[in-house]
């Protein structure tokens, strides 16, 4: 294993050796051991090593399998226990096309500006809020001609800041869209007709249907810390826990949505500053959920994606327990549909649906599905963060299932309400059995993501006429309910 590593490792970029077994290139950089060495030893330094930096001290990369000499030989040396993942990566670190490798933040702003002053014509660069250290947490819009009057959709990644990955996913959303709409207009311009490819066609198709806002880090600071910091750290955000020991930070910003926050659900999540699931001390106490709760307020989304990793499922909302789902079930029967064409490049393990993976409460994607209405995913990724070589599959088999997804978005007509053909109605808001009072954003456009409404009665408040009124909706048909 180690010799594959030692040969593929400085070719990883050029993608030529061989495949390496399932298991291993999970916590591949376990196959090293990271180093701190005083600088005046180096010259005779006994064992092979890669530098990673060096100041009074250098910090240097050994592979694993000559740890053993390494103890025995040499009294002085100071192992670094849980490095930061930029040490044991330097190759990528270092590397300057934005294309290759795993992103810090940095890396990622750097690679937004890129990718907006590319496609002036589709791209937007919006801020969303600041991270508890202040980081800025940026947003892509991506859209065709006039958006204002579009349902819109939503896109995100790295809730979880050590999920380097999901960040690829949404930034590979991003490229496949523009890109291919891009293509598809060039045909269009020069009038050829034959040569269109079916995914350039889908990708005009749903941008001219939809806007899709996506936000590839929204825990910067956790990101930050997993590659300067230590690999084991980055999953929760940066807030700092005074009463505790220094070296515990953050909320977990997955647990820390209002709906059901702190359900009592036993492992849902936890009260423990020190535990990877903190739920914070109350809900939305974070700048980060702040962030997203009035961005989601102002674009009320009808479909929202949320990049984890690396279960490989689809989790479907309710995803918390005991909580019942509208009557059908469509988001069960919309994921089914869509996991089928995800591919995991991992034997043992195939994509799935469910709605659960563990207790889970106050995430993102329960509080947008009761909230607003969305219907709202997460995919977790088939990898974690595992050599750039494998993550190329792997966001290829997440790219297999959203093209699916944008196939589904465009099976759907868009919600609108209507009477009589010739009448639109704009409801901001409608009221389900199950407690649900699912809002559009404020200037009532009135969309909701049409499969939720099957036969259905609905209270529908109406801003302008100041009244509500009882509906009985059929797919994206309303109509007034009799005995009113
Ligand atoms: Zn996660």
């Amino acid at each position: 294993m180690n010799k594959i590593l030692k040969i593929c490792v400085p070719l990883l970029l050029f993608s030529v050796c061989g495949n390496l077994p399932a298991e291993e290139f999970v916590h591949w950089y376990d196959a090293y051991v990271i180093l701190k060495v005083p600088r005046y030893k180096l010259r005779r330094f006994p064992i092979p090593y890669k530098r990673v930096r060096c100041k009074r001290k250098c910090i240097l990369r050994v592979e694993r399998r000559h740890w053993k000499e390494v103890k025995d030989r040499l009294s002085y040396v100071e192992v670094v226990k849980e490095p930061a993942f930029k040490d044991i990566f330097p190759e990528y670190w270092k590397t300057r096309k934005l294309s290759l490798g795993y992103k810090s933040y940095r890396r990622v702003v750097r690679w937004l500006i890129w990718f907006r002053r590319k496609h002036p014509r589709h791209v937007r660069l919006l801020r969303v809020g600041k991270s508890w250290k202040g980081r800025t947490i940026w947003a892509l819009r991506l859209f065709r001609g006039r958006y204002k009057s579009k349902p819109n959709i939503y896109i995100n990644a790295a809730h979880h800041g050590n999920e380097v990955l999901s960040i690829e996913y949404a930034l590979d959303v991003a490229q496949f869209l523009v890109q291919n709409t891009e293509t598809y207009e060039r045909s269009l311009r020069k009038k050829e007709k034959r040569n269109i490819s079916e995914k350039a066609k889908l990708a005009y198709d749903l941008l001219e249907k939809y806007n899709v806002y996506v936000v590839p880090v929204i825990n910067s600071d956790g990101l930050e810390r997993f590659w300067t910091v230590s690999y084991t750290e980055g999953r929760k955000n940066a807030r700092k826990q005074r009463r505790y020991q220094r070296k515990k930070f953050g909320v977990d910003l997955n647990r820390n949505y209002p709906f059901m926050w702190n359900s009592g659900i036993e492992k849902a999540s936890s009260d423990d500053p020190n535990s990877p699931y903190y739920r914070g001390k109350k809900p939305a106490s974070e700048p980060e959920t702040k962030a997203i709760i009035r961005f989601a307020k102002k674009y009320s989304f009808v479909f929202s994606v949320s990049f984890h990793t690396y279960a490989t499922k689809i989790l479907i909302p309710y995803t918390i327990n005991g909580l019942k789902n509208p009557v059908p079930d469509y988001p069960t029967y919309i994921a089914e549909r869509i996991v089928k064409a995800g591919i995991s490049y991992r034997e043992e393990k195939e994509f799935k649906a469910v709605k659960q993976l563990y207790p889970v409460d106050g995430t993102d994607q329960d509080w947008l599905f009761h909230t607003f209405g969305t219907l709202a995913y997460i995919y977790e990724g088939s990898h974690q963060n595992p050599p750039w070589r494998v993550a190329k599959k792997s966001i290829h088999g997440m790219r297999l299932m959203m093209i699916e997804t944008w196939k589904v978005l465009l099976d759907y007509p868009v919600a609108i309400f209507r009477t009589k053909p010739s009448t639109v109605w704009k409801p901001s808001k409608l009221l389900l059995q199950e407690k649900e009072s699912w809002r559009t954003n404020p200037k009532g456009i009135g969309y909701f993501f049409p499969a939720l409404l099957y036969e259905k009665y609905f209270e529908v408040y109406f801003p302008e006429e100041k009244k509500t009124v009882k509906l009985f909706c059929f797919h994206s048909y309303c109509k007034e309910h009799i005995n009113k």
